[in-house]
């Protein structure tokens, strides 16, 4: 029987047909917008296709790009304005498929120098955003509940390493209300307790909601906490919490200051906003995730330590068969040292390249870009009588609601709007009231994607 890793004629055909597809998704501006199936009906359309002799590339090829991908959301569909939209460069995403076909393992520099030199170029740039010492640095993760994680395992193992006491307790963190729901999730990861600070009016942590919260704390609460995560734009509403205020009181408690910007990590490269992020250069570890608002394809996430050491203390894992990666020979920047996962994907590859390509100015301006269509579509809601704001901007998230419509009229609208493949933009919640929202992340969608999808509204 002929070895499936043989190159054959076959092979060869089917490698210009992906290829193909590949560069024809690429090339696409405005990609279908497929909705879900009941699985029932993918049975049916589908059917078994893991058999004891295979079905065949070209036969499992077709029913993937001619049923199967038409039952996925393309996150970058220019009115894909739901959740937290994607928008991969088309550099980025082509050096995707360079990624896979390397076959580079990126855990140690012995194996991956080349790619990870990459990675760190891109690494450099994204901390140099941030404010941080010229000392700090970051690897890429797979994504921002990695990067929080990761953060967060750093801090308590440096509180533990404080003293021996620290070792007994149960940690405990406090985050804010707004937070994402990977803070709490994590947490649970790491058995670690969570105190969530109501944020107030206007949904923005400060200093002194930080500091009441603290002095309100037990004797041995105060003892278990060990950490303070704050949110560089909340996924719901764009929400900064008051990130130099936050990291007084972090330093005079002696707390590790987090800074979750998986979202808004982006915008700091944007200069109308950067200064709402003041403060951030105080931080002692920050998530970005560039598959956001840096137009990596998925997924990339970036977790930034200020103090790299405390990072490889959490992590740097141990093993006979390892110690070969952490010989004389390969000595370099080894990204399994500073996050949860050994074994890794260059992922920041596709950013890297893309990086080089295009230059950070490009980057400024598609990202600013984003920040102008949430004006654009603040000042038209504020024109029309059917619509209206129900808070300022947050960066690029747009919280709106329609005059008199109930939880059920948004869900159908969504719907009806999803199914007919005209847009997907997903209600939300502020202060317990369904209403609608939007999050621009892609350039390429436009001002009249926004009046279309306001009007449908009517
Ligand atoms: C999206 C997001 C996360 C989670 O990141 P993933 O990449 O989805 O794992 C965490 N925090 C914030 C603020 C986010 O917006």
């Amino acid at each position: 029987m002929k070895s499936m890793h043989a190159l054959d004629i076959e092979l060869v055909e089917m490698t210009l047909d992906i290829m193909k597809y590949a560069v024809n998704r690429i090339s696409n501006t405005n990609p279908e917008l497929g909705s879900p199936k009941k699985e029932e009906l993918l049975d049916k359309l589908v059917g078994t296709t893991i058999t004891e002799d295979g079905i065949g590339g070209e036969k499992a090829f077709h029913l993937f790009k001619d049923i199967l991908v038409k039952a996925a959301v393309p996150v970058d569909h220019p009115r894909h304005l739901a959740f937290v939209p994607a928008a991969p460069t088309r550099a980025a995403t082509l050096f995707d498929l360079v990624t896979s076909a390397s076959s580079i393992h990126g855990a140690y520099w012995m194996t991956g120098a080349g790619g990870i030199y990459c990675e760190n170029q891109a690494m450099k740039w994204l901390v140099s955003l941030t404010g941080l010492p010229r000392t700090s640095f970051g690897v890429f993760t797979s994504g921002g509940t990695a990067a929080n994680l990761s953060a967060m395992i750093a801090g308590r193992e440096y509180w533990r390493s404080l003293n021996e006491e620290n070792k007994a307790y149960k940690a405990l963190l406090i985050t804010s209300a707004g937070a994402h729901s990977s803070i709490k999730s994590m947490a649970q990861v790491i058995d670690a307790d969570i105190i969530l600070v109501d944020d107030g009016e206007d949904g923005r942590l400060t200093g002194d909601l930080l500091h009441n919260k603290i002095k309100s704390l037990s004797k041995v609460d105060r003892k278990r906490l060990f950490a303070v995560i704050a949110t560089g734009g909340t996924t719901n509403a764009g929400i900064i919490d008051e990130l130099d205020t936050i990291a007084e009181v972090c330093e005079k408690e002696h707390l590790w200051f987090h800074v979750d910007a998986a979202y808004g990590g982006g915008a700091l490269a944007a200069p109308s906003v950067r200064h709402l992020f003041n403060g951030i250069e105080k931080a002692d570890s920050i998530t970005i995730d560039p598959h956001k608002w840096l137009f990596s394809p998925y997924d990339c996430g970036a977790v930034i330590y200020k103090n790299l050491n405390l990072a490889k203390k959490a992590h740097s894992q141990k093993g006979a068969y390892l110690d070969i990666f952490k010989d004389e020979g390969a000595q370099g920047f080894n990204p399994a040292d500073y996050q949860i996962q050994l074994t890794r994907r260059l992922r920041g590859l596709p950013l890297w390249f893309s990086l080089a390509t295009h230059g950070t100015k490009r980057y400024q301006d598609a990202i600013e870009r984003g920040l102008e269509l949430a004006q654009y579509a603040a000042k038209t809601i504020d024109s029309m009588s059917h619509v209206s704001m129900i808070r300022p901007l947050g960066l690029s998230c747009v919280l709106f609601e329609r005059n008199n419509w109930s939880a059920d009229d948004y869900k159908n609208w969504t719907y009806d709007n999803h199914k007919k493949g005209f847009a997907l933009v997903t209600p939300t919640k502020w202060k317990g009231q369904t209403i609608s929202r939007f999050c621009f992340i892609n350039p390429d969608t436009t001002e009249e994607d926004i009046l279309k999808i306001l009007e449908s509204m009517k």
